[in-house]
């Protein structure tokens, strides 16, 4: 199939792209940046927007600016870009184990960060990460730049807290304090599928005991959300087997799942099993 026609903008400037998203909202103007979601969607008719703004000629959008806490990703950087060695210790190694599991490469070298945000999948490993780690949305329209926590961000399947009037203009993570250890473990039917169910572990040990353990759970909920009865568990304890095997396990039994089966409450305890065990 084709496409349903609709007119094509490339601003030159922000302040142009956010322009043209309020004049033409009501005639669902869409922001394209990666195009991988965007143009299959358009060709199967499931998007039809009237307006296409692709933000891909505004200079300063495909930077990636890192200080010691905390990185700052534009609306046009690749997934490709966001290996491990775009940030060095821990925060690094957490990108590396993620990036490697969306799509396939030509999908990595187009698609971006922040369209994975707007695009809200729950199978999203991006928007994981931003839940996992409380990362916050710089988003922008004609009216100023608000910042919104990511936990109120994603609303629910494919759903997000972002005006029609409004684009993502970039990603802010805090990263990881050194010594913070990271897993990641995902199901999915074959390499380059969306996960069927996926967690991210990190945590640090003190004086033999786990602190500022965090675990976020996505694919098998409508939205990546966090886990605060297992993390509650680890707080405090000393990592061992038994007691990630029932962190794991409350992880599973409070976790909203999209439909009640007992084969995603256990593929969601394993996943969190394996990136607790991943991250010891
Ligand atoms: C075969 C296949 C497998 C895939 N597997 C995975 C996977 O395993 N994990 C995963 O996370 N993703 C996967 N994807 C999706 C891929 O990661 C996309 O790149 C991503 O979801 C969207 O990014 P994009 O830059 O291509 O956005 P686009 O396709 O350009 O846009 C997607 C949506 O987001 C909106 N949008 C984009 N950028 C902005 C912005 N800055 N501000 C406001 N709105 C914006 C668009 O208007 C559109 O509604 C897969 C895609 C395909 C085709």
């Amino acid at each position: 199939m084709k496409s349903s026609s609709f007119e094509y903008h490339a601003p030159k400037t922000l302040d142009d792209a956010v322009a043209l998203l309020a004049r033409h909202a009501e005639e669902e103007a869409r922001v394209l940046a990666g195009g991988q979601t965007m143009v299959p969607a358009m060709a199967m008719r499931l998007a039809r927007p009237g307006h296409l703004i692709d933000i891909n000629a505004i200079p300063g959008l495909d930077q990636i600016s890192l200080t010691d806490h905390a990185m700052r990703i534009g609306a046009c950087v690749r997934h490709a870009a966001l290996g491990a060695t775009a940030a060095p210790g821990p925060f690094g190694r957490l990108l590396g184990l993620l990036q490697h599991h969306i799509a396939h490469l030509p999908i990595r070298t187009r698609g971006t960060f922040c369209g994975s945000l707007a695009n809200a999948d729950a199978a999203s490993e991006w928007c994981l990460l931003m839940v996992a780690l409380d990362g916050r949305i710089e988003a922008r329209s004609t009216a100023g730049t608000r910042m919104i926590d990511a936990e109120d961000f994603l609303l629910g399947y494919m759903t997000t807290a972002l005006a029609p009037e409004e684009m993502i203009v970039a990603a802010h993570l805090p990263t990881l304090p050194p010594g913070t250890r990271v897993g990641f473990h995902e199901f999915a039917r074959r390499a380059g599928d969306f996960a069927q169910s996926m967690a991210i572990a990190t945590y640090a040990v003190a004086q033999g005991r786990i602190t500022a353990p965090r675990i976020a759970i996505g694919g098998v909920v409508s939205r990546a959300r966090r886990c605060p009865e297992a993390e509650a568990l680890l707080h405090g304890a000393t990592p061992d087997p038994a007691l990630f095997q029932e962190a794991a396990r409350q992880a599973a039994t409070h976790a909203p799942l999209v439909e009640e089966d007992p084969y995603l409450r256990s593929l969601t305890e394993t996943s969190v099993l394996r990136a607790l065990t991943g991250a010891a």
